[in-house]
């Protein structure tokens, strides 16, 4: 008999979740205006709201935290960091920051002035919330596979090089502060870039002297993808993958909540020491001085330590067959999700799950409701409310894909947390047509609007 596959670590310590009744959750989630980001934590039974910052540190990261330096200047864990970065990422020049979206702020501070534009394949969020608050446009280059779910394509992170080549054309080198490229690409599903793409990709920006920036969170995921699915990687280590890969890179911005599978932590890793001497300034103004930016001495231990676990292959062999597990389950079960399926999370189709719902009620909403009420999970639409209004023309933008996010914590949950899932989201498929309605906006931010929305039932 075949060995059937377990995960390469033990647990422990735990943490208790409690279960709850449905009567309860109806209560909850109208209180919490039908926003999933309004419950308490404690209301959640399984929570996958984000894989960032929720996965469960190793006990070697634990007990790196108690070696750290907490030194305002010069601490010993900040030279880990800081070699920890060019060991494993390649890069010479390092600022920590608190978060992603911070390493963005100091970054694109430095790089992105008004009238600007930014390609790249499907923008992170936060990513674009900071190149349009500094009125500078984000204009996706993903290739149109990766916005139909049901088209089997191994890498649906990649750019579309004719498109991208227009806007490079179309536009004065110096709009372009850079091109940036998310390995793997969240917002179209958690799906990788291949090795090929980032090469023509750089090779391109190189003829039009225009840098390449990593928006790098799952950028190990991405590596793991690679070795999997592209010719020549197999027999490659993650660590050489992504040794590589970060080699079509000028520079790169990194929410270590998410591969280096810390609880806070990002920063900017840079080739140009011209752009690391200016992005200093406002890295200090922002976030702290250059060698802890945000992050105490122990953080940037564990950070240091969550590198180098997190780019080892059976951490993301465990993490990514777990996440396909899933995705077998609620295929099985009928449910549409995004083929193939992601890195760190399964996305349901909320377009093919409601399709007798019109798309201004907001479906991927409405089905994460109808899930909390199912069995106490908690998941985040990418669809219409996160896709902001337009800037210009303050209508709502409805992207081609509405999406519901199931993303796993690293480490965190067993698979039977995945069994119950599939089961609650199943339940909801069967009784789908008994879902009349959906929701509707009653007060919303004017920028990143989905973590602060209420709605109401229509
Ligand atoms: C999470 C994420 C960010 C932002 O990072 P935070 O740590 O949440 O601020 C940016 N880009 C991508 C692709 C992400 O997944």
């Amino acid at each position: 008999m075949n060995l059937p596959y377990a995960e390469s670590y033990k647990i422990k310590m735990v943490e208790s979740i409690k279960r709850s009744t449905k009567a309860e959750r109806l209560e909850w989630i109208k209180n919490a205006d039908y926003n999933l980001f309004n419950l308490r934590s404690n209301q959640v039974y399984v929570d996958l709201l984000t894989d960032s910052g929720t996965g469960a540190m190793s006990d070697k990261q634990w007990s790196a935290m108690m070696l750290g330096d907490e030194s305002y200047a010069g601490a010993s864990s900040y030279y880990k960091l800081k070699n920890a970065v060019k060991d494993i990422l390649g890069f010479e020049y390092f600022l920590p920051t608190h978060q992603g979206r911070a390493a963005e702020n100091v970054l694109f501070s430095t790089l992105v002035k008004a009238g600007d534009i930014v390609p790249g394949n499907s923008h992170f969020d936060t990513t674009k919330g900071h190149i349009e608050f500094r009125k500078a446009k984000a204009i996706d280059c993903t290739i149109d596979e990766a916005f139909n779910t049901t088209i089997q394509h191994d890498f649906k992170g990649n750019i579309n090089l004719n498109r991208l080549e227009t806007v490079l054309q179309d536009n004065s080198a110096d709009k372009i502060p850079f091109i940036i490229v998310t390995v793997t690409c969240n917002s179209s599903g958690g799906q990788p870039v291949s090795m090929q793409n980032m090469k023509e990709v750089y090779q391109l920006a190189q003829e039009y002297k225009i840098r390449v920036i990593f928006d790098s969170a799952r950028f190990a995921e991405n590596a793991y993808f690679i070795k999997q699915r592209e010719a020549g990687y197999a027999d490659k280590s993650i660590k050489e993958i992504v040794k590589e890969m970060f080699s079509y890179a000028d520079g790169m911005t990194m929410s270590s909540k998410k591969d280096a599978i810390v609880n806070m932590g990002g920063f900017i890793a840079l080739r140009e020491e011209k752009v690391f001497k200016e992005a200093t300034v406002y890295n200090i103004m922002f976030e702290g001085f250059i060698s802890y930016g945000g992050m105490s001495g122990r953080d940037m231990n564990a950070l240091a330590q969550g590198l180098d676990e997190g780019t080892e292959f059976d951490v993301l062999d465990n993490r990514i067959q777990q996440v396909a597990y899933l995705g077998t389950k609620l295929k099985e079960y009928g449910v549409p999700v995004q083929e193939p399926f992601g890195g760190h999370a399964i996305f349901v189709d909320a377009k093919r799950f409601l399709s007798h719902l019109p798309k201004e009620e907001f479906l991927a909403q409405t089905l994460g409701v109808e899930l909390f009420i199912e069995g106490g999970i908690r998941a985040v639409e990418i669809g219409a409310i996160l896709a902001d209004r337009d800037p210009e023309t303050r209508e709502n933008r409805y992207p081609e894909l509405e999406l519901l996010r199931l993303a796993i914590p690293r480490r965190t949950y067993t698979n039977n947390h995945m069994d119950y899932v599939a089961a609650a989201i199943k339940n909801v498929y069967d009784r789908r047509l008994e879902i009349k309605s959906g929701l509707k906006i009653m007060e919303e931010a004017p920028i990143m609007r989905h973590f602060t929305v209420k709605l109401d039932r229509i």
